[in-house]
């Protein structure tokens, strides 16, 4: 896109998608120096909007503001708009496949799980047009629990399948509850009937009886709190959080037909479990064991079982309530390279869209992005490795080659990516 030269360019922030500047539009700054435009904030919109359209609903608007109801409103009983069309696990993983490099059986877990949750909350009406041979059946639903090295891609696969993400909150599970339902722009009804993702459930394990040594002391009581939103109550909570008194007014969300996917790395699980089988783990955290890096490249996900969570601090009801353990390999160099050139947004095309509008053609050499998946294992962060090394190759980068220039070519080489990380 062509990008007029201005005087002004100097003076304020530059919409970093269309390259107009506060002359024009309003411009809103973000981190790292890249800015949005108020019309190209709506186009992301639009094309979030559609992308939800397509999705048959399993695509959940996220957007923060949810129309303030009064009490009587917000606690009506729950009636439940038709959900759509359910996508079949098989779209669904051809979605997450978009987006996330790798973990091919997470992604099918995911996705039968995804489809089974909508299908669970069909049955009830299904029952009537389809006979009585299944009323009495009722139809349990399957909490999971993904285990996998930091960096792999669980929040990914939370924010691909747009589901309400909770971090670790042990003051007050509630809130894990209260963000669905502001996720679900305060309609009590629709938060019934999400999903949400807990990350760092590994953080709620007690300390006895496992290897770490840092872990909250407290971790029992918090389980037990999680434990009966997982298994299944009418959850409380003052629809702005804080603190609860007597006189305020309180949202009622029933939690049983909520699915749970919790996430965690579970430090130290890969050597109770060799404590088990009398083997050794190869892969899973072998890079902290000093494992070899082709050790780490032929990783396979855990053989987890309950008792290896209760060993490592979980309560066995809690683990009962996560029937479905997927657990999720280290990412290999390979896949590093993958997940920077793959992925609908991944960072070499944002990269080379980013020069395109200085009419730069931006190009890596296979060995350069080569190095960088090496200097993201060496950080041993997973893929977040990835986005710290590319920055700081790019600075410099950016540095010589942005600008109105007129076009031409960059190529960005081993060499370059080496000497930039130095
Ligand atoms: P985790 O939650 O497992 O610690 P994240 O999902 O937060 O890791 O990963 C951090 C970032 O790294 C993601 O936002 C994404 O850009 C990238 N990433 C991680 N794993 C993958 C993957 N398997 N495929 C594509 N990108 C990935």
């Amino acid at each position: 896109m062509a990008r007029k030269k201005r005087d002004d360019e100097m003076f304020g922030p530059v919409c970093s998608f269309c390259g107009r500047g506060l002359d024009e539009t309003i411009v809103v700054p973000g981190p790292d120096g890249v800015n949005i435009c108020e019309d190209c904030a709506h186009q992301v919109l639009d094309i979030a909007d559609e992308a939800r359209r397509q999705s048959g609903g399993i695509l959940v608007d996220t957007r923060k503001t949810y129309a303030k109801k009064s009490q009587n409103e917000a606690q009506a009983p729950a009636k439940p708009e038709p959900l759509g069309p359910v996508p079949s696990p098989r779209e669904l993983k051809e979605f997450l496949d978009k987006y996330v490099i790798g973990h091919e059986a997470t992604k099918k877990i995911l996705s039968v799980a995804v489809h089974n949750h909508y299908r669970r909350l069909e049955s009830s009406a299904a029952e009537a047009t389809r006979g009585p041979e299944f009323a009495d059946v009722e139809i349990e639903k399957s909490n999971i629990l993904l285990i996998g090295p930091t960096g792999c891609g669980k929040t990914l696969f939370a924010r691909s399948l747009a589901l309400t993400e909770a971090g670790y909150v042990g003051e007050d599970v509630e809130n894990v509850v209260r963000y669905l339902w502001q996720n679900a722009d305060g309609d009590t009804a629709k938060a019934a009937r999400g999903i949400i993702y807990i990350d760092e459930i590994d953080k709620i394990a007690s300390k006895t009886d496992n290897v770490s040594i840092t872990r909250d002391v407290s971790g029992e009581g918090v389980q037990q709190a999680l434990l009966k939103i997982l298994e299944g109550t009418v959850c409380r909570f003052p629809p702005k959080g804080g603190r609860k008194h007597p006189d305020q007014e309180y949202i009622e969300v029933d939690t049983s037909n909520i699915l749970f996917i919790c996430g965690g790395a579970f430090v130290g699980l890969d050597k109770i479990i060799a404590e088990r089988t009398g083997r050794n783990v190869i892969g899973y955290g072998a890079a902290e064991s000093g494992a070899s890096e082709e050790a780490s490249k032929k990783s396979g996900p855990l053989d987890v079982r309950p008792e290896d969570l209760v060993k490592f601090g979980l309560i066995p009801e809690f683990t009962g309530r996560l029937p479905v353990v997927t657990s999720m390999s280290e990412l290999s160099e390979d896949d590093l390279v993958r997940v920077l050139t793959e992925p609908k947004n991944c960072l070499v095309k944002q990269y080379r869209k980013l020069l395109a509008m200085d009419h730069v053609d931006l190009e890596f050499a296979p060995e350069a992005l080569r190095e960088l998946a090496k200097a993201a294992l060496a950080r041993k962060t997973g893929a977040r490795g990835l986005r710290a090394a590319m920055e700081r190759i790019m600075t410099d980068v950016m540095y010589e080659g942005a600008g109105d220039q007129g076009s031409r070519k960059v190529v960005v080489t081993a060499d370059m990516v080496k000497e930039g990380l130095k």
